[in-house]
């Protein structure tokens, strides 16, 4: 594969960005070489500078959930575009967003529209402190909330801990007032809340953890949160930031039934545009600025350009059997490459749901980062290399899930499982 375009862009990036990246998982650093410069995309695949073509599972790591330049989103979008792309004062089009997701998600009464993830999760985490006017939060190690300080921290050694920062420049006193626990234990949640229960705001957890592998966690868990956090009067935070809109229209809350206090979304609300999202009930919300005292405020926000992707895209995911259909999509190639891996010496099992899969060298039912044997990842590594020779994209890292999308049709689906097929040889 000739890959000199994306080579010389590289080199040339080097001089701008720290590491040559705007972002650091996309420096290729977890599977060596270098990045692909990617110039376009259309429906399920992407070209690079060299024009080389793939089949993307990455999908600009969640939002891209009808594709690449999809044409609803794009007509919508230059529709608005030539009246303005920002006026800093309120637009219809934030109206008709926020009432497309309020009228199909029971688990939202009020929405405040952000411009990211992190900012969807920071503003949350500072509802629930002013809400209930307790200062410590409770997080899973192996969840990842987007790069605030109060969420850059990771789990120290002992059951319930402080953690330490996974940040340099994070301070001492913000982490500690994150308390860091193992996901599937609730012994470490019961300790943590016998400990600090009268002092922590909140629990907050990715219900579908899909960002440092996928650890499904049993609904019977996720159930015993939000009886816990009841009880201590804490508040529940569901981090939808990826599977809000993925596994449906009302994220995991509604796969699992289960009723968080406050929901964060990100990634598909924008349909492949700057958006975040909080929202919880009008008596939660009406703590938020300027009808109560938890300042939160942003120039883009509410974007009308970005707003009206994401009624675009969120429009489409509203149609009949959407989900279903995606779903369908993900059990055939999951099932297919599974199928495909005859290599007895190292096991391979693909965890997915809904639309979300991940690729992981070991047998076992995973379902904490302690169980992800980091020795596994020079599998992925000759794997990622080899799927890229085979013309399938997987974002570049043995932590990272995929992502099934509408666009993916049967051929990309059945060229895929044959590349894998191919790809598996390196691994013999
Ligand atoms: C991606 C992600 C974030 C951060 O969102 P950004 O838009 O990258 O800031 C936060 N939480 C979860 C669960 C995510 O997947």
């Amino acid at each position: 594969m000739n890959r000199t375009k994306s080579n010389e862009l590289y080199t040339e990036a080097l001089n701008y960005f720290p590491g040559g990246v705007n972002s650091p998982v996309r420096a290729f650093r977890s599977v060596g070489g270098t990045p692909l410069f990617i110039k376009k995309g259309k429906g399920a695949h992407i070209w690079d500078a060299d024009g080389n073509e793939f089949i993307d599972y990455c999908a600009s790591w969640g939002p891209l959930i009808l594709g690449h330049a999809n044409d609803t989103v794009l007509k919508k979008v230059s529709e608005v575009m030539y009246n303005g792309t920002s006026f800093g004062a309120p637009t219809e089009l934030e109206n008709e967003l926020a009432k497309l997701i309020i009228s199909n998600n029971k688990y939202v009464e009020k929405i405040r529209f952000v411009s990211s993830g992190t900012e969807a999760v920071m503003s949350a985490i500072r509802l629930a402190r002013g809400y209930t006017g307790k200062s410590k939060i409770l997080k899973f190690e192996g969840c990842y909330h987007g790069h605030s300080d109060s969420l850059l921290v990771k789990a120290g050694s002992g059951l319930v801990t402080f953690g330490n920062s996974s940040s340099a420049g994070v301070p001492e006193s913000v982490v500690n007032d994150t308390i860091v626990v193992s996901l599937n234990n609730k012994d470490a949640v019961t300790k943590a809340f016998e400990q600090f229960g009268n002092d922590i705001a909140c629990i907050i957890i990715e219900p579908i953890p899909a960002n440092n592998g996928l650890l499904l966690q049993d609904k019977d868990y996720l159930q015993f949160l939000r009886d816990i956090t009841k009880q201590y009067k804490s508040l529940l935070i569901f981090d939808e930031v990826i599977s809000g809109f993925r596994v449906g229209f009302e994220g995991a809350a509604g796969y699992y039934e289960i009723t968080p206090d406050i929901v964060t979304y990100g990634k598909i609300i924008g349909g492949g545009f700057p958006v975040g999202a909080y929202g919880a009930s009008k008596e939660i919300m009406s703590n938020i600025s300027p009808d109560g005292a938890v300042y939160q405020a942003g120039t883009l926000s509410g974007n009308p350009v970005a707003m009206a992707a994401g009624i675009a895209q969120l429009s489409e995911c509203l149609k009949p059997n959407f989900y279903k259909n995606l779903a369908d999509k993900t059990k055939q190639l999951v099932d297919g490459i599974q199928a495909a891996y005859t290599n007895k010496n190292i096991p391979f099992k693909i965890h997915a749901i809904g639309s979300i899969f991940w690729i992981a060298f070991s047998n076992d039912n995973i379902k904490t980062a302690e169980a992800i044997d980091s020795d596994s990842m020079k599998h992925f590594r000759l794997l990622h290399a080899a799927l890229l020779e085979n013309g399938v994209y997987l974002g570049p890292s043995g932590y990272e899930v995929g992502f099934i999308g509408e666009a993916h049709t049967q051929q990309d689906l059945e060229k895929t499982i044959a590349a894998f097929a191919k790809a598996f040889e390196v691994l013999a």
